[in-house]
């Protein structure tokens, strides 16, 4: 069966002006599974216009209509979930159960920012003369442009929905064109709640030629992106040069800190679990093991172990644990970085290789005897693979856990009390698990720091990169 993925433009599906399209390939398989339709120059100028349409019409839906149809899209998919993680499993290869647990992410999203979009509010101030007054008003900030990647594909677009829906914003979405399908199943549960059909648009093709287009376009107002630093500093840069805010999701590069004093065996099953999720395809997955030399061997061992044991598979087998990465670039990025790290002295402990001959599957992972100017050190690996550092100097083993450029997630696992504060004080990024994993939950915002982003998504700030104050001065 194939599938056929068209734009979305004011509530109807159709093809791009030119009849172009791309091909989606099964990454479990590698077989082209359906079509995608690319977007012209003109088809981008009746999306934007229909957007500012569209605008005008959501914005002024009260906050509490929008709270309550966003809370509806929400459970729409909730009811269509199976449809839903069948849909994000097909295009992005994870397991169905991780695809089922998107979907129910994304949903909470959803509804948390409906839930506040009820809570907008403006401020009134007493002002410097009698019966003067000073309101600060909220509003939106306008049509957004929203660019979301293909690792979470519905997830990581719908925290971008949630916030610039729920503060009456209208809202492009440009996925990723490798996983298609999994925004425009959200899309179409929101219309089917009642989002003004032209408050949403999907519109897939030449990343570039979209993202010059949009930014450029007088009626966009805003830009949101998650994917990696250095297309993050392009569309930054375009942004800035027409005063054009701008929220950015980047990658990291997490040192997951483990100390001597925690059973390694606890610490290397939970770091394992965390490493491999999404065959490492997670802006917060742990990437380097900064692990105490007492402990080193046992944590490693183990490690090795519970690789090993991972059943990889289709993310539509239920029996799956890890499915293939996403992309054949994927694919030969970690090839590279796993070669580069042998050719510079590495030992591969387990893994090291593609698994099988179709599909993009590669091998879970262990490396150790990495020297510093590997790349895997330097580099986002955003796959499968873990180095493991032993230490004895904390001071030393800080001083490369804290890489000057990422800021995203970071990890500790110690149950000294004093060592967790004075580690998580000295960590310079915006996200520290300590003994666990960190799952987005939308209730709280989270952030890079440094080159791994600006701004937060979640929280009771969601709504807030989507807003703008007027300040009115009333005498
Ligand atoms: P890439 O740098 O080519 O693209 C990253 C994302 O940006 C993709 O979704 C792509 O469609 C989009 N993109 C590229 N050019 C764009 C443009 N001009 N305008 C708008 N969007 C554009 O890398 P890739 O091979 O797709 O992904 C690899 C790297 O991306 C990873 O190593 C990781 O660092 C990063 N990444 C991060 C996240 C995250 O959650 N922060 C998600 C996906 C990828």
């Amino acid at each position: 069966m194939t599938h056929e993925f068209r734009l979305l433009i004011e509530g109807a599906e159709r093809a791009g002006s030119t009849g172009e399209a791309g091909e989606i390939v099964d990454p479990a398989t590698e077989k082209v599974i359906g079509k995608v339709a690319y977007a012209s120059a003109e088809d981008l100028r009746e999306t934007v216009a229909a957007s500012a349409r569209g605008l005008r019409d959501w914005a002024a839906t009260s906050p509490w209509e929008r709270g309550r149809i966003l809370k509806r899209a929400a459970d729409i998919l909730r009811t269509d979930i199976d449809v839903a993680a069948l849909t994000i499993t097909r295009e992005q290869g994870k397991p169905v159960q991780q695809a089922r647990t998107e979907v129910e992410r994304s949903a909470d999203f959803l509804e948390w920012g409906g839930e506040e979009a009820r809570r907008i509010s403006d401020r009134v101030l007493s002002g410097r003369t009698p019966g003067a007054r000073v309101e600060v008003q909220t509003h939106p900030i306008g049509v957004v442009a929203a660019f979301t990647p293909w690792n979470f594909p519905m997830a990581l677009a719908a925290k971008k929905f949630a916030g610039a829906l729920g503060a009456g914003c209208s809202i492009i979405c440009k996925p990723s064109q490798e996983t298609p399908g999994s925004v425009l199943v959200m899309a179409r549960a929101l219309l089917e709640a009642g989002v003004t059909p032209a408050a949403i648009a999907v519109v897939f093709g030449h990343a570039d030629l979209i993202s010059d287009h949009l930014i450029a376009a007088r009626e966009v107002a805003k830009l949101t992106f998650t994917g990696s630093i250095p297309v993050g500093k392009h569309l930054a840069a375009a942004a800035g040069a027409v005063i054009k805010p701008v929220t950015m999701e980047l990658g990291g590069h997490a040192p997951v800190i483990v100390c001597g004093d925690v059973d390694p065996e606890w610490a290397a099953d939970m770091m394992a679990a965390a490493k491999f999720s999404n065959a490492g395809q997670i802006c917060l997955s742990p990437s380097r093991f900064f692990v105490e030399a007492p402990i080193h061997e046992r944590f490693t061992a183990r490690f090795v172990a519970r690789a090993q044991a991972l059943r990889v598979g289709a993310g539509i087998d239920p029996a799956s644990e890890m499915g293939p990465l996403a992309n054949a670039r994927r694919l030969a990025a970690i090839e590279g970085l796993v070669e580069d790290a042998r050719s510079r002295g590495a030992s591969i402990l387990t893994g090291g290789k593609r698994s099988g001959t179709r599909g993009f599957f590669y091998a879970p992972t262990v490396i150790v005897d990495v020297p510093d100017e590997a790349e895997i050190l330097r580099e986002e690996p955003f796959g499968p693979v873990a180095p493991i550092l032993p230490f004895t100097n904390e001071a030393a083993m800080l001083d490369k856990a804290n890489r000057p450029e990422f800021g995203l997630a970071s990890y500790v696992v110690t149950h000294d009390i004093s060592r967790q504060r004075r580690l998580t004080e000295a960590l310079e990024y915006g996200v520290v698990g300590v003994n666990g994993p960190v799952t987005h939950y939308p209730e709280a915002a989270l952030g890079g720091w440094k080159e791994s982003g600006i701004d937060t998504e979640g929280g009771v700030e969601i709504l807030q990169p989507y807003q703008r104050t007027k300040h009115v001065s009333v005498r």
